[in-house]
């Protein structure tokens, strides 16, 4: 029979988009875990909705560029740059985000966000709206439409608004904080209602789920039920869905003679120490410099081991344009100075640190040869880095040394070893631990994660919640 259709929108498109003339474009598709995921549900006709990351003001270049993304399944949603200024430099990034991760502003950009919020909530719903307007365009009776993330959560109520018997899912990707916290946002109110609007809301873990019926329970004083949210009858279906990876790519990759050569290079460099992987966005969230710290704290009191291991840490740039991340970065390099310039030799630095992005398969050789990984976010919705250096770890069985605040910290917990990243002493005393590990001890509970990491796949994940999604519409229907 004819495929159920899937309309994906988030934020930004699954492409980077580069102008090559009045009417010419360029497009590279990001080959991700997420995009093969929901691309790739059985049976679905998926296509993707979103902004293409570009400002394009012309209508001969809107037309090429809605021309060319369509060969790729993509639609796109064209905001200027104001309402890109204020809708998602502002309000998601500067509002939401931090919120979301427990951050705390400094407290001359918490008034500047105080003054401006109004306005650049404004431009949020405004912008949600034209997501909405495109979705119209493109929607189908039967069509399924899941929203994407905390850039969204004023959409679903705009899709219900426009027809009532659309079929509307929400996932957040970051983790849902606690309700004291969540209602600390001025506008708490409308967003938590407009999610509720969705048939189905998804988060990566139990405990995010459960801080969001908490917070529609104590802000708006509806009831909590095991299923979801109650308002009048209605149900709002709230569920976790764990997000997981394409682990078999990951495994495909480590047969490629290039990686292979990238791994025996790596392996020659560093040989007769133990090596050490850290891998993240140099975002806040992330908690490098607690990480560097504590591998310095394990140095001071360990120095049979001061030339003996290294520190490969990839700090990828993010908002580079943002004065609080330049002022990480130079705080990061500041602290790596003085560490390799204490510890370092003539020959050997303990801590390589990279400024930059890697390629799919310098990462994955990486992985693959890496003793220990250790993972310290602060805050993080899943954490996917985890995952892959555990996919990857199937012949040397590493260690997984995992912040208890990460998502991850949920399925990856009876396999790695959990740590309070703001507790340096104990970060340090793991790594101790990790590099002197048995490896009986380093095989079982490297067996543990491996089962769970190539059985709870991305698109397992992304069939699971559509099937809940057509479910969960199909039940209230009963109900009627
Ligand atoms: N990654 C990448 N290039 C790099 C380093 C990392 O593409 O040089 C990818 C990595 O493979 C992973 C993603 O970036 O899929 C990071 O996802 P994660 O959930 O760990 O953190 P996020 O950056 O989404 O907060």
């Amino acid at each position: 029979g004819m495929k159920q259709r899937l309309l994906v929108v988030a934020n930004r498109l699954p492409v980077s988009a580069n102008r090559r003339g009045e009417d010419q474009w360029s497009l590279e598709i990001s080959a991700g875990g997420l995009v093969s995921a929901l691309l790739g549900v059985k049976d679905v006709d998926a296509k993707w909705i979103g902004w293409a990351g570009v400002n394009v003001p012309d209508e001969v270049g809107q037309r090429a560029l809605t021309r060319a993304l369509a060969e790729k399944r993509c639609i796109p949603v064209f905001l200027d740059e104001e309402i890109v200024h204020q809708y998602y430099n502002g309000y998601c990034n500067n509002i939401l985000w931090p919120l979301f991760h427990y951050l705390g502003l400094p407290q001359e950009d918490r008034l500047a966000t105080t003054r401006n919020f109004e306005s650049q909530f404004n431009a949020y719903k405004r912008a949600n709206q034209m997501f909405a307007d495109v979705v119209y365009q493109h929607y189908q009776e039967g069509d399924v439409i899941w929203c994407h993330d905390y850039h969204l959560m004023f959409l679903p109520k705009c899709l219900k608004d426009h027809d009532i018997n659309m079929k509307v899912g929400w996932f957040l990707h970051t983790p849902f904080p606690s309700s004291e916290i969540y209602r600390t946002l001025p506008s708490r109110s409308e967003l938590l209602r407009s999610v509720l609007c969705a048939d189905l809301v998804g988060f990566h873990t139990y405990d995010y789920a459960r801080h969001f019926v908490s917070a529609c329970t104590r802000i708006l004083g509806l009831e909590g039920t095991p299923e979801g949210v109650e308002d009048q009858g209605r149900l709002t279906r709230v569920a976790a869905f764990p997000i997981g990876i394409d682990s078999e790519r990951f495994k495909r990759a480590l047969e490629l003679p290039a990686v292979k050569r990238h791994i025996s290079e790596l392996t020659q460099r560093f040989a007769g120490r133990k090596v050490m992987l850290g891998v993240d966005r140099l975002d806040m969230i992330k908690g490098i410099p607690q990480k560097i710290l504590a591998f310095e704290k394990f140095l001071e009191e360990n120095h049979e081991w001061n030339d003996k291991v290294v520190l490969l840490q990839i700090a990828v740039p993010t908002r580079t344009d943002v004065p609080e991340y330049q002022k990480l970065t130079s705080q990061v390099h500041e602290i790596v100075g003085r560490i390799n310039g204490r510890f370092g030799t003539l020959t050997a630095v303990p801590i390589h640190h990279l400024d930059r992005s890697l390629d799919f398969h310098a990462l994955c050789a990486l992985y693959a040869v890496t003793d220990v990984a250790l993972v310290t976010s602060l805050r993080d919705g899943m954490n996917l880095v985890s995952y892959e250096y555990v996919a990857c770890q199937g012949s040397k069985k590493g260690v997984l040394i995992l912040s208890e605040f990460a998502g991850a910290a949920q399925s990856l917990g009876a396999g790695a070893i959990l740590v309070n990243p703001w507790n340096i002493t104990e970060v340090a005393d793991s790594i101790k631990h990790a590099l002197t590990m048995s490896s009986d001890e380093r095989e079982k509970r490297h067996r543990h994660n491996y089962a769970h990491v190539t059985t709870h796949t991305a698109q397992d994940w992304a069939e699971t919640f559509v099937c809940e999604l057509n479910e969960t519409v199909a039940e209230a229907q009963l109900r009627i």
